[in-house]
């Protein structure tokens, strides 16, 4: 008889902290139905990244069109693991190319060995080299890793604008 009471207390101490267990996790839900959730509609909704966001390059442009890059090669001397690789040519004065006496003949990123530490954007002297807040670079071609000069010229079609980052250059 007291086996059968004690079976029985035990039974019921058990039922109650499952019973217990459920109503905290009930609860624990219940929270969570008033709170705004973190999760986006990605791709079709996209977070603003932020500021110090280092992702794809992009070589950069004067508002009058020249190029900002001279060919100095300093973005690939500081680049820890030479994936930069640029040959200078002389600018022809007659229709220059860049407003230095030289500029990039080529310029070329093997983008599958960059390491994104921003050290070439830092050593640029001129601006011309940035990472900007483009992380879309998912690519099944390897040939899509290798940038060239063209392609880092050009923005994609979905290129938000990195807020505060344009006053570090204003007076480039
Ligand atoms: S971000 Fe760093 S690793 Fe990538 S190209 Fe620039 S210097 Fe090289
Ligand atoms: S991107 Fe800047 S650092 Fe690199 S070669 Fe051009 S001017 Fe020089």
């Amino acid at each position: 008889m007291n086996n059968e009471k004690k079976c029985i207390g035990e039974c019921l101490s058990e039922a109650a902290k499952g019973a217990q267990a459920l109503i905290a996790g009930m609860v624990h839900i219940f929270k969570h139905l008033f709170i705004k959730m973190d999760t986006i509609q990605y791709p079709e909704e996209r977070r603003e990244m932020p500021p110090s966001t280092r992702g794809r390059h992009y070589l950069r442009r004067y508002d009058d069109g020249l190029e900002r890059c001279v060919g100095c090669s300093l973005c690939a001397a500081n680049c820890p693991v030479s994936c930069i690789h640029v040959e200078a040519g002389e600018n022809n004065p007659e229709s220059p190319v860049s407003r230095g006496e030289r500029h990039a003949k080529e310029y070329r990123i093997n983008i599958l060995r960059c390491i994104y530490c921003g050290y070439c954007e830092e050593a640029c002297p001129t601006g011309a080299i940035v990472l900007r807040d483009h992380t879309e670079l998912a690519s099944y071609k390897r040939d899509d890793y290798l940038y060239n000069k063209e392609m880092l010229l050009k923005y994609p079609k979905y290129q938000p604008e990195r807020k505060n980052f344009w006053k570090r250059w204003l007076s480039v």
